[in-house]
């Protein structure tokens, strides 16, 4: 099929570029070395800084394909499908990767079905099978009961999504040297049908725990909603994000946007407290890769403690009011 080279697509909003594209860039660069070929990110947006672009090759890209144009500006599938599917023609990668973001969720597959490939959605983790080169593309499946991995031996290029947060994003290396091709915008390629005529952001309640360095997060040990409270007091004192296992949430102790997990956010703060959490894989999938894990759980056998860098073992209705009342005292103090 003579096809070459590891893609990811970067996202820009607001005339920068989005950090999911630098996680993409550490998952991309690890199977480019594997298969000794080149990484390319694709950019497709108006204007950005080019600094900011550079910043793309600086953590990992060799290449970056960028396709830069007013008509660009907002995100329309059949737009941005038309452009990638003409550069595809034209360049025949091997893999391409984007993030499982909305629109990455959006376009994604509508691209797939006009280059006839495969898709893998959500993926947790990508490798390649060194006698074929194939992708091995693993996701949770049979509802996170298992983990599946999954090839596209027949169709390339091989596709897959993978979670935002669910790496780290590439460490930048200034010495690193690379190539942007501007790609001119070929009129044809904009569908016309479709033209944005506004925004309105949902009015659900959103909990930003995904840009922020610490969360602290309660679990079914709470017991009941109202004690709650101790969590959102603590994270108020260390300036830190509300998160929740499943099991909070499906008790409408809280609301799903704080939830953390394979069917919540994934979360990578400087900072993680778990409390009343037991950690089970469907949570630890969502957190595993904080910096720092501190649990607190009055069973010393809860798994959540083999992921912890601190733990105590204790009465979460004992430990909380303490540490919430000296944080607030040595706040008084500072105040002083
Ligand atoms: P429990 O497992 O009941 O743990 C409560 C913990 O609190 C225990 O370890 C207990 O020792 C401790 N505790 C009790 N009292 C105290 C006390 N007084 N002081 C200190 N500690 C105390 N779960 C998620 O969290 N996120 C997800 O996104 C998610 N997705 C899922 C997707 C699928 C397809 C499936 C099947 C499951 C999913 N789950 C998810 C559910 C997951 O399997 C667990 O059921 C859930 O994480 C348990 O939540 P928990 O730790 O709060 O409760």
């Amino acid at each position: 099929m003579n096809c070459q080279g590891v893609w990811t697509i970067a996202e820009a909003d607001q005339g920068k570029i989005r950090d999911v594209s630098f996680e993409l860039l550490t998952r991309g660069r690890k199977l480019a070395d594997k298969l000794r070929t080149e990484l390319v990110s694709v950019l497709m947006s108006n204007h950005i800084e080019s600094n900011n672009i550079q910043e793309l090759i600086f953590r990992g890209a060799d290449k970056i394909y960028l396709v830069s144009d007013s008509k660009l500006k907002h995100f329309i599938v059949e737009n941005y499908a038309n452009v990638l599917e003409d550069l595809i023609k034209k360049y025949r990668p091997e893999i391409i990767i984007a993030a499982a973001t909305t629109s990455g969720r959006t376009l994604m597959p509508y691209l797939a079905i006009k280059i006839k490939a495969g898709l893998t959605a959500d993926c947790t983790d990508l490798d390649i099978e060194k006698e074929t080169r194939n992708l091995l593309q693993t996701r949770p499946a049979i509802g996170g009961n298992i983990l599946a991995t999954i090839k596209t031996p027949k169709y390339r290029p091989q596709m897959s999504t993978v979670r935002p947060k669910s790496t780290k994003p590439a460490p930048i290396d200034r010495n690193r040297t690379g190539e942007i091709i501007n790609v001119p915008l070929k009129p044809e390629l904009i569908d016309g049908r479709v033209k944005r005529i506004g925004f309105r952001k949902n009015k659900q309640e959103d909990a930003n725990i995904q840009n922020v360095n610490i969360v602290i997060a309660g679990g079914r040990g709470l017991k009941k909603k109202d004690n709650f409270s101790l969590i959102k007091e603590l994270s108020q004192h260390l300036g830190g994000a509300v998160g929740a296992s499943r099991d909070a949430v499906d008790r409408s102790w809280i609301s799903y946007p704080h939830q953390v997990g394979l069917s919540g956010k994934t979360v990578i703060p400087k900072l993680y407290v778990a409390i009343g959490i037991s950690g089970a894989i469907q949570h630890l999938a969502g957190m595993k890769t904080a910096d720092n894990i501190i649990a607190i759980n009055n069973d010393p056998e809860a798994p959540i403690f083999k992921v912890a860098n601190f733990g105590i073992v204790g009465d979460l209705f004992e430990i909380l009011p303490k540490l919430n009342e000296r944080l607030s005292k040595e706040e008084c103090n500072d105040r002083k």
